[in-house]
């Protein structure tokens, strides 16, 4: 049986032991790469520190050492995550080629728990998009479906993933980033509260909303991979002093008695039935296992779209400033080179097309004459959004909801009309603007096959609960 098909937890046990050697985890998981490069999933792939570092690790064996809980198992990062050992360019011109001089503190907590960090995956530019074709450096294709999009921004994360490249992945969800590729690829994704895992070394895009998250082919394997993230770090000022539970043993525990709250708000127009249909299904099972279904309202929900585009893009037109070619990209690869050169080569090499339509509208709804009409208003209806999730979890512990109105669509559908790629997130917007836990886990597949998302959203950090209804919804799926 092929390594890359176990569960995190049982690879990692088979390292640790020795019945596998990290060094042909590595070698399998660098020939799937490579079969399945047309995918356009990674940007950067580290094959022989990837050798290197697995061979180290037999070695420490060897020696009768005791292997970290990711003890050789493949693992791919978002290039928004800033790495030692390879470039980071957050899927943008204008940073490629750049080499961060530190590790991210999620990579460096995956090095010390033993993980394969296999390469860089692509992203839409920035982290701005619902369907990596905003990616510099060419779209991603959906595994399932090769003309498809694989959802955005994390879509490189997701696929390596899906197509059973690595085990585990890391990508970053400021609004949906993590959870709706997630769902168009069939994989199981976790958006954690607002503080829980750090973001230093992650390149920000909008600041008050950016969290990192895990993506794995199962919810326990997310569970470990959260595990090893999560918890304080002293580099990062939003990040949380509240203590990292068990978050494994949180996928063994019942859903009786739990009350999953439906808020029909998520299930208006715009939802494709057969969505409606499988995610109604799967809420259905978990009543039969002794949840306690719910009706709830959310009723500013319909706002989450405006209200994220006007808040996300002002922190990100502030947040890129810092990109103007002097201090980044080019300069990294041409030490020494004539300044002025340089500052004119990466202008040109510039941002793209989304990025720049942001960094304008940020700047617009920030400016001087309009911060009230547009920045503040918007900042109130966040605490409008924020108090719908407040009441509904008086009454409920979880809410369950699609985490995409439509399975993964065509390469180059909603290219041209950036309305219809915004609205791909706009069941996974509320959640991250009120700063809670969400994950998508897969609940079933379209006639046409594409894999369908269920989003289980709970208060600030209460990921395990998240966890305990993933796992029973994945058992009773499977
Ligand atoms: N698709 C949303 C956007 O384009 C969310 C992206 C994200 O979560 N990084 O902004």
């Amino acid at each position: 049986m092929s390594a890359l098909s176990l569960p995190i937890a049982e690879l990692a046990r088979l390292v640790q032991s020795g019945s596998v050697t990290a060094e042909a985890v590595a070698r399998e998981s660098l020939k799937v790469i490579a079969d399945r490069r047309g995918l356009n999933a990674f940007l950067h792939v580290s094959e022989q520190a990837t050798l290197d570092r697995a061979g180290e690790l037999d070695a420490r064996r060897a020696r009768g050492e005791a292997l970290g809980p990711l003890a050789g198992v493949p693992i791919a990062i978002k290039d928004a995550l800033c790495t030692l050992d390879a470039p980071t360019s957050s899927g943008s011109k204008i940073l490629a080629g750049w080499r961060s001089p530190y590790d991210a503190t999620v990579v460096a907590r995956l090095r010390a728990a033993d993980a394969l960090l296999v390469g860089k995956t692509n992203m839409d530019e920035f982290a701005m998009g619902s369907s990596n074709e905003n990616s510099a450096f060419g779209p991603v294709k959906n595994p399932w479906d090769e003309t498809r999009i694989p959802g955005g921004s994390s879509g490189g994360s997701a696929v390596a993933v899906a197509a059973g490249m690595t085990l585990g992945a890391l990508g970053s969800d400021t609004g949906g980033s993590i959870r709706q590729p997630a769902a168009l690829t069939g994989t199981v994704g976790i958006k954690p509260s607002y503080g829980r895992v750090s973001r230093y070394g992650l390149v920000a895009f909008a600041s008050s909303l950016d969290q990192v998250g895990p993506f794995a082919r199962d919810v326990s394997s997310a569970a470990r991979l959260l595990s090893v993230i999560a918890g304080h770090d002293p580099r990062d000022s939003t990040s949380s002093t509240e203590g990292v539970p068990d978050y494994e043993a949180a996928c063994g525990r019942e859903v009786r008695g739990l009350r999953v709250g439906v808020p029909e708000d998520y299930f208006g127009p715009g939802l494709d039935p057969e969505i409606a249909d499988q995610v109604r299904a799967a809420i259905a099972r978990l009543e039969a296992d002794g949840a306690r279904v719910v009706p709830i309202q959310m009723p500013h929900t319909r706002h989450g779209v405006a209200t994220y585009y006007v808040l996300a893009t002002a922190e990100a037109s502030s947040n890129l400033a810092r990109f103007d070619g002097v201090r980044f990209g080019l300069r990294e690869e041409r030490p020494g080179a004539d300044l002025g050169a340089l500052y004119d080569a990466t202008r040109s090499a510039g941002f793209g097309p989304e990025v720049k339509r942001r960094i304008l509208l940020g700047t617009f709804v920030l400016s001087a004459g309009y911060y009230d009409a547009y920045y503040a208003q918007a900042e109130r209806v966040r605490a409008l959004i924020r108090r719908d999730f407040e009441r509904a979890f008086a009454e409920v512990d979880v809410i369950a909801t699609p985490t995409s109105p439509t399975a993964a669509f065509p390469l180059g559908e909603r290219v041209e009309d950036p309305l219809a790629m915004y609205l791909a997130d706009v069941y996974t917007l509320p959640a991250s603007l009120a700063g809670v836990a969400a994950l998508s886990l897969p609940v079933g597949r379209t006639r046409a096959q594409l894999p369908i998302g269920l989003q289980l959203i709970a208060p600030a950090f209460a990921e395990a609960r998240l966890l305990t209804v993933a796992a029973a919804c994945e058992r009773s799926s499977a």
